[in-house]
């Protein structure tokens, strides 16, 4: 990732034709690039302009929109010039290349992915998890994920955040000025009631870890392997389990697409789920090629959150689904689906055995379908709480956990009635730095290359 500071030009929208394209650039002065552009013609700040995009030579590119944002008033905090033309990828080009030429002695160069967003972040525009809510929120699976990533966008989860950090840092402040008079440190705990506020802390950090790892679901999803013969069921199973939110569904970004993917959704939870079709196991009569192919599945099957394996209710089990049955991963939770029920005279229900929970329904028939859906939420780990949910990441959770970690130490410290106030100001400190690492305020610069390269160019 590149730090230096000169300024950058992308295009913002995406590739592919569409009404309108645009062309964004920023960096600390762009006064000259406006020049270059447009001449003695002077650009309002903040007010659209209606003008034509020349080439050097005076001839015309396009005509458009321009706004000019002076910093720090602007998405990056630095200037920033919007050029609006029409959405075709090959007048975009063209005008990418214009305003480059036409910025090249200022330096202007092509962004890299996010580096508009990083500059927003290093300019104190957006923290780092705002920032990481930008991608979120252009990513977003679901209608419901799009909502908290907003919400994210917004700062609700930073401020939450950031008051876990106040209030360690109020708690770890009368400790240190506690531990300069080693005299009094035995009367400190009961004084200041370090334990009771300590206490506290720990129920708000509860309570913001449930909050994100709710959000993380509808993030990440669950990843659901569908096990099952021809005929059983499985795509109208599929159908059933959409109802009517499968229109507004678009599959996850990075999914790989090398075998049957499809996302649907329950409640808002993005269900991943990849038909594995025709799995087998292996045995002597298979050459190498198909061998290698079936490890594969098994493989998938391994990584799977929960296998949902269909069979007929009326027929009962093949040879094949015995075969499957007794190599599935004993590691991954099974839930036994027993489809046409309208054929075996089964009621709907749910029955957990040994083995696995079962459920009796009939797709077709539309019977017995909440029950799976609660079935799967509930593997899931799906709550609803109704407070509201930040689209959390892996490294938020980590981070939460991690301080939930250090003041659970710190309160193990303050219990022992020891003396060991340093050792409790120490953990206090390590829970702080967890909780900041979130919002960016000691980020390395590995991890934010690692963030901002994994957004799109013009972002
Ligand atoms: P797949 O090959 O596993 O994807 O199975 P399909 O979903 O294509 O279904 C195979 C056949 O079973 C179709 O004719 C369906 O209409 C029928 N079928 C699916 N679910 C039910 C059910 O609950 N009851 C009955 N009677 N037939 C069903
Ligand atoms: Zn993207």
């Amino acid at each position: 990732m590149n730090i230096d500071t000169s300024p950058i030009a992308a295009i913002a929208t995406a590739p592919g034709r569409g009404g309108i394209g645009v062309v964004r650039a920023s960096g600390k002065n762009l006064q000259g690039l406006v020049t270059a552009l447009f001449g003695t013609t002077q650009l309002q700040p903040r007010h659209a302009s209606y003008l034509p995009f020349r080439q050097a030579d005076g001839s015309i590119i396009d005509q458009g929109i321009a706004i000019f944002f002076p910093g720090p008033h602007s998405y990056t905090g630095e200037d920033v010039l919007e050029l609006q033309g029409h959405g075709g990828p090959i007048v975009l080009q063209l005008l990418l290349a214009r305003v480059l030429e036409a910025g090249a002695e200022l330096g202007l160069r092509l962004a890299e992915p996010g580096e508009f967003t990083r500059r927003a972040y290093l300019n104190d525009k957006l923290d780092l998890a705002q920032a990481e809510a930008v991608a979120d929120l252009i990513d977003a699976s679901t209608e419901a994920a799009a909502k908290s990533a907003s919400q994210s966008l917004s700062g609700a989860f930073s401020k939450t955040v950031n008051a876990l950090v106040d209030g360690v840092t109020g708690l770890r402040m009368l400790v240190e000025a506690t531990l300069d008079f080693p005299e009094e440190e035995i009367d400190f705990l009961e004084k200041s009631d370090a334990r009771g506020q300590l206490k506290a802390i720990v129920e708000s950090l509860d309570q913001v870890f449930r909050q994100a790892a709710q959000g993380a679901l509808l993030r990440e999803g669950l990843n659901v392997v569908l096990v099952g013969q021809p005929n059983v069921g499985k795509s109208s199973l599929l159908n059933a389990l959409a109802g009517n939110d499968v229109a507004i569904v678009t599959p996850i970004a990075g999914t790989t697409r090398d075998k049957v993917t499809e996302t649907i959704q329950i409640e808002g939870i993005p269900l991943n789920i990849i038909d594995t079709a025709g799995i087998r196991t292996v045995d002597d009569s298979i050459d190498v090629v198909e061998r290698i192919g079936i490890e594969r599945t098994w493989a998938e099957v391994g990584k799977a959150d929960v296998i949902l394996h269909l069979l007929d209710a009326d027929q009962g089990p093949t040879r094949a689904d015995e075969n499957i049955m007794a190599a599935f991963p004993p590691e991954v939770p099974v839930l036994r689906v027993w489809n046409k029920i309208d054929l075996s005279g089964h009621k709907p229900s749910v029955d957990e055995m040994a083995d696995a929970v079962h459920v009796y329904l009939s797709a077709h028939e539309n019977l017995g379908i909440d029950l799976l859906r609660a079935e799967l939420l509930r593997i899931a780990g799906w709550q609803q709480t109704g407070e509201s949910l930040y689209l959390a990441r892996e490294r938020h959770l980590i981070a939460l956990k991690n301080a939930g970690a250090h003041l659970a130490r710190a309160g193990e410290h303050a219990a022992q009635n020891d003396q060991s106030l340093d050792l409790f100001a120490e953990e206090l400190r390590l829970a702080q730095a967890q909780l900041s690492s979130i919002t960016g305020e000691f980020s390395s610069d590995d991890l934010l290359g690692v963030i901002f390269s994994r957004f799109c160019i013009g972002k």
